[in-house]
């Protein structure tokens, strides 16, 4: 039952000695072998490379050399590169891409002595909200296997959720992290802007994109940040700013602290039971000596339009590399044109030919004023409201998504309620803040309810102390799926 342990659970045992990094593995891999055939967490299952690292990690155990993740199976979103092995980004496009390097996050995993136990499923190039947009099948909402788990991470937050893995890296652009945390009872961290290297991350929308973790709970989500975090010179936009060691954050004092709730956010179509849910998570803080009040984000309205030219837009550019020639697929044609737009039309799926179309659209002579320049306006505005509300309180609590887990097929119909899934996850990454979802509670369906909080950049440490306040006097996190 190790797979059913948490990062810092399994490393207390491997530092006494009491049980091997390969006795994890071997347990974690009879979980997927059980489990994944009916959530389908994972495009590919990396036994052998898992085997040898568990190995090398016995090694550095018996040396007497035991790091922070040595011995700790790990599943990575693949959309993230792994020096040799395949990174699809679950799209045709990439299906037999494999990447000569490892993402800096890969590189600090692996100097840290983790475990790869695959690469999990997505939506296509990280462009959805329930991981169906992925050319690969969709995955499984392990508390309900007739829901979503949420997306894009979708495959990480449920392969953490049905103990598939002790914890996961995903990719936020727009909520990627934290809505399938949410939807699966896990917790996840969009780390501010900058604070976490994209080398090695396949782009969707740069100014948008993090990497984070998602983890069974937050002193994990603690350690991973610590793993992950930091500058690195073959990304330009990770911040050279000090590092804090974020498990010093892990205590369970909110003495003081304040909340603000953002009248904004409380909306029509938000599931009462999450709002009760999100509105007791408060009164709790505020018993342990917390204080709350309520704050504007006016601009909050505007953010979906916003964010789907700007993120669009920036697809319509980062993905113009793939035609044919440089990467992955490539379809037949009469002449070079003709197989550009062949390898296009039958390598991307769907959704994300209609981001590149709207993309494209935004950025033409003639409508870049009306569209993506004035995104870029809404956006800063955006971000002002999120200054004017720091200089008053420390902490935002909101819901992550205002729904639970939907149906499979339920929106796939229509993209726009697909995207107002996104509403509360959105403003976050547009501003360029910190925010994590953990959860928060369950639904009379026994759905998980995540709750989001957001705050300063580069202050991740206040969002894991609140974190770890809420979780330590719940027992939420404790709670697995009965698959
Ligand atoms: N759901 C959002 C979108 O479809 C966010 C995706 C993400 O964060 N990668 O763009």
């Amino acid at each position: 039952m190790l797979h059913k342990l948490t990062i810092h659970e399994l490393h207390e045992k491997i530092k006494n000695r009491e049980i091997t990094a390969k006795d994890i593995a071997s347990d974690v891999f009879k979980r997927i072998e059980a489990a994944d055939g009916k959530v389908k967490a994972y495009l590919s299952v990396t036994r052998d490379e898992a085997l040898k690292q568990a190995e090398n990690a016995d090694k550095e155990i018996k040396a007497g050399s035991v790091k922070a993740l040595t011995g700790i199976p790990i599943a990575i979103k693949d959309n993230i590169c792994i020096n040799g092995i395949k990174t699809t980004c679950a799209s045709k496009m990439l299906e037999n891409f494999i990447p000569p390097y490892d993402a800096t996050v890969i590189t600090r995993l692996k100097n840290n002595g983790y475990v790869l136990t695959g690469k999990t499923n997505m939506d296509e190039f990280a462009m959805g909200s329930s991981t169906e947009n992925s050319a690969f099948g969709a995955t499984r909402n392990p508390y309900d296997l007739e829901r979503v788990p949420g997306g894009s991470s979708g495959g990480s937050a449920a392969a953490v959720s049905a103990d598939e893995c002790i914890a996961a890296l995903g990719s936020d652009t727009g909520g990627s992290i934290r809505q399938p945390a949410a939807l699966c009872g896990v917790v996840g961290m969009k780390p501010t802007y900058g604070r976490v290297s994209r080398y090695g991350l396949v782009a969707f929308a740069s100014s948008l994109d993090q990497i984070g973790p998602i983890t069974k709970d937050v002193t994990d989500c603690a350690i991973m940040m610590n793993t992950i975090s930091g500058h690195d010179k073959c990304d330009s936009t990770s911040a050279d700013v000090s590092l804090p060691d974020f498990t010093k954050a892990l205590k369970k004092d909110v003495k003081g602290l304040k909340i603000g709730i953002p009248d904004e956010y409380f909306i029509e179509g938000i599931d009462p039971e999450i709002e009760k849910s999100v509105m007791d998570a408060v009164k709790l803080l505020e018993s342990m000596g917390a204080k709350s009040e309520l704050i504007k984000l006016p601009h909050t309205g505007y953010a979906i339009a916003a964010y789907y030219i700007l993120a669009t837009s920036e697809a319509s550019s980062n993905l113009a590399r793939y035609d044919g020639v440089k990467y992955g697929f490539r379809a037949k044609g009469k002449d070079l044109i003709d197989m550009y737009m062949e390898t296009r039309a039958k390598g991307f799926g769907s959704e994300v030919k209609r981001r590149i179309m709207l993309g494209t659209y935004a950025l033409s002579a003639g409508y870049y004023d009306a569209y993506y320049k004035k995104a870029q306006q809404v956006r800063t505005l955006i971000k002002r409201d999120f200054d004017e509300a720091f200089k008053k309180v420390d902490v935002i609590i909101t819901p992550t998504s205002p729904t639970p887990a939907f149906k499979i097929g339920e929106k796939t119909a229509d993209p726009l309620q697909m995207y107002l899934s996104d509403i509360f996850t959105i403003s976050v990454n547009l501003a360029g803040v910190p925010a994590a979802s953990i959860p928060s509670g369950f639904t009379k369906g026994n759905l998980p309810i995540g709750l989001q909080i957001i705050a300063k950049p580069f202050d991740e440490e206040t969002i894991i102390r609140t974190a770890y306040a809420f979780e330590q006097s719940t027992d939420y996190h404790k709670k697995r799926p009965s698959i």
